[in-house]
C-alpha cells in the first residue's frame, strides 16, 4: 500500500467518527520527498477515498520559513494543485514525524475545556505535552513550537481548548499513539442510562448522539416566526441542549469552549423562552435554543452546523455539572472571526440587551 493509499484509509475512518472530527474539522499530513501533503482547506477528511482532499506544499521552503522564525509565512500549494492548505499546515511541518493528525477529539476535548488542564508532568504517556490555548494558524504554530523545543521527542500534543495532535514515522504508531491518547484521556458521558456513546462507522450514521437520562418530549412542528420557518432539530441528544436543565443553563456562560465551534455556531447562543424574541428580530438567526422546547433551526442550518452542535452537546455531557469550564476571552473570539475586539464587545451587548 502506498503512504497516500494507508493515510487515506485512516483518514476515512476518523473522519467519519463524530468522535474525532466534525465536517471540514482536523487535518492529516504526511511527508515525501519534499513535499507535504496536507488536506486543503475546507475539505473533509471522510472524503479522501471520493476525492483529492491532499495540497502538496513545499516541504523545504516551509522549513526554511521555520527555520527563520517566520511563523507568518504563508505556505503555497505547489503547481497541479487548485487546494488551499490547511491553516494548521506550519503546525504539520514543525512537527518532525512522516505523519501528523490533528484531531478535535470530544473525549480530550472534554478534558481541555476544563479549568483543571490535564497534569501531564508525572504523566505515564512520555513525548505528550500540554499546549496553552493559542489562535488556530501562526499564533497556535508559535506556542506548538515552543513544546517540541524542550528534550526528548514529542510525539502527543494536548491543544487547551482545541483538540489533539500526534505523529509518528510509521500509520501503525500513529494509530498506536491516538488509541493511546484516547484511552488516557477518556471521558464518559455523565449520567447516562444507556451504553456510553458509540462510535458511528460512517457520516450517515453520525447522527447517534449520546443520550442523557429521561428529558422531556421532542418538540415536533416547525415554528414560523416572521415568515421564516424554523424547523426542531429532531436529535434527542442534542435537543437536551434546550430541554435539560443542566446543559441549558450551560449555554449562556460556556459557549465559546474551542475554535471551531465559534467560527461554525457564532460567537454566543440566541436562549429564548418566547419565540416572538426572535421574531422580533431584525435579522434571521442561523438557529435558537427554545428554553424547554429544544433547538430550531433555519433552513440554512446545514450538515456542519449540526455535526458542531452534536460535538458540543458531547463535550458538554462529560461534564459534571460543578466543573468549572474555560471558555475563550474576548480577544480569543475575535482573533477567530477575524474581528477587532470592538466588534466583538458590540455583537455581545446586541445578544443581552
Ligand atoms: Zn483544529
Amino acid at each position: 500500500m502506498s503512504l497516500r493509499e494507508s493515510v487515506t484509509r485512516f483518514c476515512v475512518q476518523v473522519g467519519s467518527d463524530p468522535l474525532l472530527v466534525q465536517a471540514g474539522g482536523g487535518n492529516v499530513s504526511w511527508k515525501e520527498q519534499g513535499v507535504l501533503w496536507i488536506k486543503g482547506s475546507g475539505m473533509w477528511l471522510a472524503d479522501a477515498a471520493d476525492r483529492d482532499v491532499f495540497a502538496p506544499v513545499d516541504l523545504n521552503a516551509i522549513r526554511q520559513a521555520l527555520a527563520a522564525g517566520a511563523l507568518s509565512y504563508k505556505p503555497q500549494t505547489m503547481p497541479g494543485s487548485d487546494l488551499r492548505p490547511s491553516i494548521e499546515t506550519l503546525l504539520h511541518g514543525l512537527m518532525p514525524h512522516r505523519f501528523v493528525a490533528h484531531l478535535h477529539a470530544v473525549e480530550p476535548l472534554a478534558h481541555l475545556v476544563r479549568r483543571r488542564l490535564p497534569d501531564v508532568s508525572d504523566s505515564d504517556m512520555e513525548g505528550l505535552a500540554l499546549v496553552p490555548y493559542a489562535t488556530p494558524g501562526a499564533e497556535l504554530a508559535g506556542a506548538v513550537a515552543k513544546a517540541l523545543a524542550g528534550s526528548g521527542e514529542v510525539h502527543s500534543l494536548l491543544l487547551a481548548n482545541h483538540g489533539v495532535v500526534v505523529g509518528a514515522d510509521d500509520m501503525e504508531s500513529l494509530q498506536a499513539r491516538l488509541d493511546a491518547l484516547l484511552r488516557r484521556f477518556a471521558a464518559p458521558v455523565i449520567g447516562t442510562v444507556s451504553p456510553a456513546s458509540s462510535r458511528p462507522s460512517s457520516r450517515s450514521s453520525s447522527t447517534g448522539a449520546s443520550t442523557r437520562a429521561p428529558s422531556a418530549p421532542l418538540a415536533h412542528e416547525p415554528l414560523i416566526l416572521n415568515g421564516t420557518e424554523f424547523t426542531p432539530l429532531l436529535q434527542r441528544g442534542v435537543h437536551g441542549l434546550a430541554t435539560d436543565p443542566a446543559l441549558y443553563s450551560r449555554l449562556a456562560r460556556d459557549w465559546a469552549l474551542y475554535p471551531d465551534h465559534v467560527v461554525f455556531l457564532g460567537p454566543s447562543p440566541l436562549c429564548v423562552d418566547d419565540p416572538a424574541a426572535v421574531a422580533e428580530m431584525n435579522s434571521v438567526p442561523l438557529f435558537f435554543f427554545l428554553a424547554g422546547r429544544g433547538v430550531f433551526v433555519s433552513s440554512a442550518f446545514g450538515l456542519a452546523h449540526q455535526l458542531q452542535l452534536q460535538c458540543y452537546h458531547e463535550v458538554l455531557s462529560r461534564q459534571l455539572p460543578s466543573e468549572p469550564l474555560r471558555t475563550l476571552d474576548a480577544r480569543e473570539v475575535a482573533g477567530l472571526l477575524d474581528w477587532d475586539a470592538e466588534r466583538y464587545r458590540q455583537e455581545m451587548a446586541a445578544r443581552t440587551s
